[in-house]
């Protein structure tokens, strides 16, 4: 195969995977000579991380419990005066994306070390992006020091996960993989994990739906969402990130809902200009035939999501106000973007249609 000129970075992050691997955190807190851990959680989560201070000997500085979506500035703020009373030396967050942003947001002002325990599939604990909101507005940064030093992904800590979100949260990694493919600053050895990573996801989260107690599916799905968080982290993404981060950031669509709706929308429109792509993509999804979208539609039927924007509150009058947004910067994607297709493509994801 042709193989084009590239820049590979490796992820400095250290991973540790398995099934009761989550004992193993003091030992590397030890590694580190960290003493005094701050304990992060959503309000929702408050007995995993009870729990975590038992396993720790009550050997914690304390526990914040208060993370949320979009890492709002009061919040951090909050933590960060809650860090400085307790005298903490680290911050562990236990959670998805929100409480491991938040552990980002602590990590990069007091330039404590994080160790992240994921509990969703969302990837957040490979990337060195932190996205923040302040006054409703969401600003997203990229920095080195963002990444989290240490990821401790323990599957037992994914089966309470409910159904719905393990499925959404699940298409939202397969989508970082999706996009890392056709990424203009992809490489071989991302391509590979990508690929990996899809058919991992694509295998597992119907048996997840079907039976969310089963645990071999749950550890496939945790190191396909690795993989997936890997690819996140290290090439850029397109049109498929553009959108969910203008629907999210600005009309307050739920993250991993969201991936899930516009990911088979984001290939359609960009199916012309990657032929070869979609063909590698078809083989990584069962029953394809050859067909990405069909392989992408007949999963996304199995996982019995929802496919419209509209179920989530989204109005008809907002599409055009979201294209704008979209379109308002340029950005590398494999199909130029132009705001009457990109307005004809959010009218179909509100209304539910199909990708085409
Ligand atoms: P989330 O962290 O908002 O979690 C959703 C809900 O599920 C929360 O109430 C949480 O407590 C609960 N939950 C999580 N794991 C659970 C479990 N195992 N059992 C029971 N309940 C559980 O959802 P998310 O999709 O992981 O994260 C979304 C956020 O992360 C968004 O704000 C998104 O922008 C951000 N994100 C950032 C990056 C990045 O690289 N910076 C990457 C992905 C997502």
């Amino acid at each position: 195969p042709r193989i084009n000129p590239f820049v590979y970075n490796v992820s400095p992050s250290r991973v540790i995977f398995g099934s009761g691997s989550i004992k193993k955190l003091a030992a590397e807190l030890q590694r580190q000579n960290l003493s005094s851990p701050l304990l992060l959680s959503t309000p929702q989560q408050v007995s995993q991380v009870e729990e975590l201070s038992k396993q720790l000997n009550g050997k914690i500085a304390g526990i914040f419990s208060e993370a949320t979506m979009h890492t709002p500035s009061h919040i951090t703020e909050k933590a960060l005066s809650y860090t400085d009373e307790v005298k903490a030396d680290s911050v562990v967050s236990i959670g998805g994306g929100s409480t491991i942003g938040l552990g980002k947001a602590i990590s990069i002002r007091t330039g404590m070390p994080h160790i992240c325990i994921p509990t969703t599939y969302a990837g957040s604990e490979m990337t060195p992006i932190l996205g923040e909101t302040e006054n409703g507005l969401k600003k997203t940064r990229s920095d080195a020091k963002i990444l989290p030093g240490v990821v401790i992904y323990d599957v037992d800590l994914t089966m309470t996960l409910p159904t719905s979100m393990s499925a959404t949260s699940g298409v939202n990694a397969i989508a970082h993989s999706v996009e890392s493919l056709y990424s203009s600053t992809t490489n071989p050895i991302i391509n590979l994990l990508a690929i990996e990573s899809i058919k991992s996801l694509a295998v597992s989260l119907p048996i997840v739906v079907r039976d969310p107690a089963d645990t071999l599916a749950r550890t496939s799905a945790q190191y396909g969402a690795w993989l997936a968080g890997l690819c996140l982290g290290s090439v850029g993404m397109g049109l498929h990130h553009k959108l969910c981060h203008t629907l999210g950031g600005s009309f307050n669509m739920p993250h991993a809902e969201t991936h899930t709706i516009v990911l088979p929308h984001a290939i359609a429109f960009n199916a012309p200009c990657i032929p070869e792509i979609l063909k590698t993509l078809a083989q990584a999804l069962p029953d394809s035939n050859g067909d990405a979208i069909a392989g992408l539609n007949i999963l996304l039927e199995s996982l019995r999501v929802e496919r419209s924007l509209a179920a989530f509150g989204f109005k008809e009058e907002d599409i055009e106000k979201a294209a704008e947004i979209a379109c308002a910067n340029e950005y590398p994607n494999p199909r130029p973007i132009k705001k009457g297709p990109i307005q004809e493509l959010i009218r179909r994801i509100w209304a539910g249609e199909p990708a085409m």
